[in-house]
């Protein structure tokens, strides 16, 4: 067991108030491909599928790929070890809390409770007018969704590109990045704002810093104080295996 990996177990089984917090790096191994990248979404889909202007104006091209996308593609997705471990490791109140990025309800159905959706999730839908929520498994996806009160359409539940952060899961993030002794970030670029300062707040407020990447993130060289490489995985076994020798 490498040196990180080993100071990262011990801050953990030490901590009082660790959080996670995921990007789309985490679900990759749970078949779904992050948006950047070489195999990233964006170099199949075209992202303007994801601009609200132009979802309005042509909601029937927007919507026939955001079904291919995240819902026949990401409906098929089921959790990782990754997911399953922080929901362990919940359970074992080591870690507090979770704020993700992303929309894949992954982390709920590996049975995480405190979660906090960043950027909203695609298993509800709500109408651009009237604000009704919709659960998206119980909608006719084919064609365009409009709503059964008033008629307008419907959107997925997560945010689109310029749209603000929901509130609820904004102002939690903010407090669990306030009380956090420790952050683990696994598999985020941190290239996306505001989400990024999440981590870098926590930083600010006293935290050490996890960080578990394939690759170096934006984070790596400025706020991470244990980077682990490797895939989410393959680190979060080892690393449930070494907590469990110490608790
Ligand atoms: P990103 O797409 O910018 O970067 C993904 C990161 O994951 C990279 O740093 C990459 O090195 C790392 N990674 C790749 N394979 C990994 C593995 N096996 N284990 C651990 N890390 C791995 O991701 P982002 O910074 O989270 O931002 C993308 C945005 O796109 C987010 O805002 C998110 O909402 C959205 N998104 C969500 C999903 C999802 O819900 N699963 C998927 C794609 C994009």
């Amino acid at each position: 067991m490498n040196d990180s990996l080993q100071n990262a177990i011990e801050l953990l089984v030490n901590s009082k108030h660790a959080i996670a917090y995921t990007g789309a790096g985490i679900s990759v191994e749970s078949g779904i491909p992050p948006f950047r990248g070489e195999d990233g979404l964006w170099n199949k889909y075209d992202p303007n599928i994801l601009e609200l202007s132009y979802f309005y104006l042509r909601p029937d091209k927007s919507w026939k790929v955001i079904k291919e996308i995240f819902y026949d593609f990401f409906g098929e997705a089921k959790p990782n070890k990754a997911h399953t471990v922080l929901a362990e490791l919940e359970h074992l109140a080591l870690i507090k809390a979770i704020v993700t990025q992303n929309i894949d309800n992954l982390h709920y159905d590996a049975g995480s409770k405190e979660v906090y959706e960043f950027h909203g999730n695609s298993r509800m839908l709500v109408c651009t007018g009237c604000n009704k929520k919709y659960m998206a498994a119980e909608t006719n996806l084919n064609g365009v969704p409009l709503c059964t009160s008033c008629n307008d359409l419907l959107k997925p539940d997560f945010i689109f590109f310029g749209e603000k952060i929901p509130e609820v899961a904004y102002r939690k993030s903010i407090e669990a990045a306030q009380k956090a002794d420790v952050v683990v970030i696994i598999g985020s670029t941190g290239e996306v704002y505001p989400a990024a300062s999440i981590p870098r707040y926590a930083k600010e407020n006293g935290a050490k810093i996890i960080e578990i990447n394939p690759e170096k993130s934006l984070f790596t060289d400025s706020i991470t104080d244990l980077f682990i490489k490797g895939k989410a995985t393959e680190i979060m076994h080892e690393l449930l295996i070494g907590i469990k020798q110490k608790i």
